[in-house]
C-alpha cells in the first residue's frame, strides 16, 4: 500500500502524470502513422493497406485504447474536487496503466516493420515516470483496493447529464426494470418475438423518434441532432435486454438518418413521422449471402419497370424483417458491376408485418417476398431473416432521394451507419452495466473456502477491471455523442464502437466466470449477456473491417510528416 498511498495521495498529481504519459504515447503513435504513410509511398489504397493489415489493425485498436484512456482520464479530472476524487482517480489510473501495457505490446508486435527503433519505444515506455506510474497502479494492492471500492459503489459515478437527460434516463430505467427485465429471460430462452407489452409503451415514450427532428414528429431538436438522448435511452434499455429493447432503436436510427439526409422533402414528410411513431416498425436489409463487409460487392438487383422498380435477389440477416412494415433495401440500380459502390441505391420497401419466423407474401401482379429467421445463439427477440425477393414491386417514389440520388445509396448507407456505431457502443455499455451488477451481487453472495468470493484479491481485480472498462466506455460514448451533436465525431464513433464492443465481451466473460458453473446455466442472466455481447463486434461494421478500412485508413491518410 505504500507506493499507492504516495502516488494516489495527490489525485491531481497522479492525473497529471497520466496525462503526460498519454501525450507521449500519442506523440509516438503520430510518428508511427507518418512512418506507415511513408512505407506506402503516400498512396493510401486498398492494395497498399491490404499489404499491412496486421499493422493497421494494431494501430486502429491502439488509437481506440488511447481514446478510452483519455476519456476516463478527463472524467477523473472533473471529479478532482469532489468526494469521488480518490476512487475515480484510482479507477482512471489503473485503466491507464493497463492501456500503457497494451499499447506497448501492440507496438512491440509491429516495431520491426514500421521503422520505430527500440530507443523510441524505451524513451516512452521505460521512462522513470512511466515506471513509477505503472508500479503504483498495476500494484496488486492498488487494483484490489480499486475493486473493493467499486464493489461498495454499485451505481458509482457522478452524473454528467443535465436535468433533462437525467429525467429521460430515469424514465427509461424505470421502464427497463419494470417492463423489460421481467420478460427478457423468457424472450431469450423461448426465442420469442418482442411483445407489444414492450413495443406499445416504447412507441408512446417516443423511443422510435429519438433521431428524428421535432418538425417531423420525432424528439430530436430541429436545430440539431440529439445523440446524447439516444445514447442515454439505449443504455438503459440494453441493461434489461440487448435484443428485446436496446436494439429496437437501431433500425429507426439508421433508416431515419438515410431518409433525413438523402430523401426528398416529400419522403421526409411521408415517412419520418410514421417511423417516429413506430408505425410501421422498420428493418435494414443491406447484407447479402455473398457480401457482408464488402458492401460495394452487392449484387441484389433493382430493375426499372413502369411506375417503379422490380427487386430481385437475396438479402440476409435482416433483423426484425418479419415484424417490420418497411425495409431499407440497398440495391444495384445500375447492372454494370464494375461501378461497384457507385451503382447502388437505397429503397424504402413496404411489406405486410408478421410475427411468424417464416413468411411468404405475394403482390397482385406476381411479386413475391419470402423470409425465414436464422437460428442464433443470442440476440433473440427480433429474429434476423434471410429474404428472397422475386420481382417484388417498389413504386418510383420509394427510391430514396428520387432519380437524382440514383447511385448514391452506398454513401447514404455509410452516413446512416455512423449513428448506428455510436448506438452500438451504447448498447455495449448497457450490457456491461448489467453484467457488472450481476457479477458484483454474486461475488458478494457466493462463499468459497470460507469467504465471500468478493473478499479475494483475484475477484477484486476482475471487478476493478470491469469497472474501469465500464467507466471508460461510458465516458467515450458521451464524448462521441456530444461531438456528433456538434456535427463531427465520425472517426470517434468508429473508435468507440471498436473499443466498447470488445470491452463488453471481456466484461460479460468475467461476469460468467465469477458465476462459475451458474454462469454457464441458462438460469442466470449472465449467460445471456455473454452470448449477446458476442454479436456486437460482428455487426454495424465488423471489427476487422472497421479497424482496417475506416479507422486505420483515415489515421494513416491524415498523418502529416
Ligand atoms: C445478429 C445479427 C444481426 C444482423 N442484423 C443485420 C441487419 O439488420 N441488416 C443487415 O443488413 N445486416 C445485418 N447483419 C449482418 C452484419 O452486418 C454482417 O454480418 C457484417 O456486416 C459482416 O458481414 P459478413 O457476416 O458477411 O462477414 P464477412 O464480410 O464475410 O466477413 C467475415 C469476417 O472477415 C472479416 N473481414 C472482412 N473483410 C476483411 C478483410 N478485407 N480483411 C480481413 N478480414 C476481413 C470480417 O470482419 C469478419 O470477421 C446482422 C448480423 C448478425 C450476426
Amino acid at each position: 500500500m505504500g507506493r499507492l498511498a504516495t502516488l494516489c495521495g495527490d489525485n491531481r498529481q497522479s492525473l497529471e502524470h497520466a496525462q503526460q504519459i498519454l501525450d507521449d504515447i500519442e506523440e509516438l503513435s503520430t510518428t508511427v502513422l507518418v512512418s506507415i504513410k511513408q512505407m506506402l509511398g503516400g498512396k493510401i489504397d486498398t492494395a497498399g493497406l491490404d499489404g499491412i493489415q496486421i499493422i493497421s489493425y494494431e494501430i486502429a485498436m491502439l488509437h481506440a485504447e488511447i481514446f478510452a484512456a483519455r476519456s476516463i482520464h478527463e472524467y477523473a479530472v472533473t471529479c478532482c474536487d469532489d468526494g469521488q476524487a480518490q476512487f475515480e482517480t484510482q479507477l482512471a489510473c489503473c485503466c491507464i496503466a493497463e492501456v500503457i501495457g497494451k499499447t506497448r505490446a501492440r507496438l512491440e508486435k509491429i516495431k520491426f516493420e514500421i521503422n520505430i527503433g527500440e530507443e523510441s519505444l524505451r524513451e516512452v515506455f521505460d521512462s522513470a515516470h512511466v515506471r513509477a506510474f505503472s508500479r503504483a497502479y498495476l500494484d496488486p494492492a492498488a487494483i484490489a483496493d480499486t475493486g473493493r471500492q467499486a464493489l461498495a459503489r454499485i451505481g458509482f459515478g457522478r452524473s454528467q447529464l443535465d436535468d433533462e437527460k437525467e429525467i429521460i434516463a430515469a424514465n427509461f430505467a424505470r421502464f427497463s426494470n419494470d417492463i423489460v427485465a421481467p420478460l427478457a429471460e423468457k424472450i431469450h430462452r423461448d426465442d420469442l418475438t418482442v411483445p407489444e407489452t414492450i413495443l406499445t409503451p416504447l412507441r408512446e415514450m417516443g423511443c422510435f423518434g429519438l433521431s428524428i427532428p421535432e418538425r417531423y414528429g420525432g424528439t430530436s431538436p430541429d436545430a440539431g441532432e440529439d445523440h446524447l438522448a439516444m445514447v442515454v435511452v439505449t443504455q438503459e434499455l440494453s441493461r434489461a435486454s440487448l435484443a428485446a429493447a436496446g436494439s429496437l432503436i437501431t433500425r429507426p436510427e439508421i433508416m431515419a438518418k438515410a431518409i433525413y439526409h438523402g430523401g426528398t422533402e416529400a419522403q421526409r414528410a411521408q415517412w419520418l413521422p410514421r417511423i417516429a411513431r413506430g408505425d410501421p416498425l422498420c428493418a435494414i436489409a443491406i447484407t447479402e449471402p455473398d457480401a457482408g463487409s464488402d458492401v460495394a460487392a452487392m449484387r441484389f438487383k433493382a430493375s426499372p419497370t413502369t411506375g417503379g422498380w422490380r427487386l430481385n435477389g437475396a438479402k440476409t440477416w435482416s433483423t426484425f424483417a418479419g415484424k417490420s412494415g418497411i425495409l431499407l433495401v440497398l440495391a444495384r440500380t445500375d447492372p454494370d458491376l464494375s461501378l461497384r459502390h457507385r451503382g447502388l441505391s437505397l429503397f424504402i420497401v413496404e411489406k405486410p408485418t408478421t410475427e411468424d419466423k417464416e413468411f411468404s407474401f405475394s403482390q397482385d401482379d406476381g411479386g413475391k417476398l419470402t423470409g425465414a429467421a436464422i437460428p442464433t445463439i443470442g440476440y433473440r427477440g427480433m429474429h434476423s431473416f434471410t429474404l428472397f425477393f422475386d420481382d417484388w414491386f417498389v413504386p418510383a417514389e420509394n427510391l430514396i432521394g428520387g432519380d437524382d440520388a440514383k447511385g448514391k445509396g452506398f454513401y447514404l448507407t455509410m452516413k446512416a451507419f455512423a449513428g448506428g456505431r455510436l448506438q452500438t457502443a451504447a448498447r455495449a455499455n448497457g450490457l456491461m452495466r448489467a453484467a457488472f451488477e450481476e457479477a458484483v451481487r454474486y461475488a458478494q453472495e457466493r462463499h468459497v473456502f470460507g469467504q465471500a468470493l468478493s473478499a479475494y484479491q483475484l475477484t477484486l481485480a476482475k471487478i476493478a477491471q470491469m469497472a474501469w472498462n465500464l467507466r471508460a466506455c461510458h465516458e467515450m460514448t458521451y464524448k462521441v455523442a456530444r461531438l456528433m451533436d456538434a456535427g463531427t465525431g465520425q472517426l470517434e464513433a468508429s473508435l468507440v464502437k471498436l473499443h466498447a464492443c470488445r470491452a463488453a465481451e471481456s466484461v460479460t466473460r468475467e461476469a460468467v466466470q465469477i458465476h462459475g458453473a451458474m454462469g454457464y446455466s441458462e438460469e442466470t442472466p449472465v449467460s445471456r449477456y455473454y452470448v449477446d455481447a458476442r454479436v456486437l463486434s460482428i455487426f454495424e461494421g465488423a471489427e476487422e473491417t472497421l479497424a482496417l478500412k475506416v479507422v486505420a485508413k483515415e489515421l494513416i491518410s491524415n498523418a502529416a510528416a
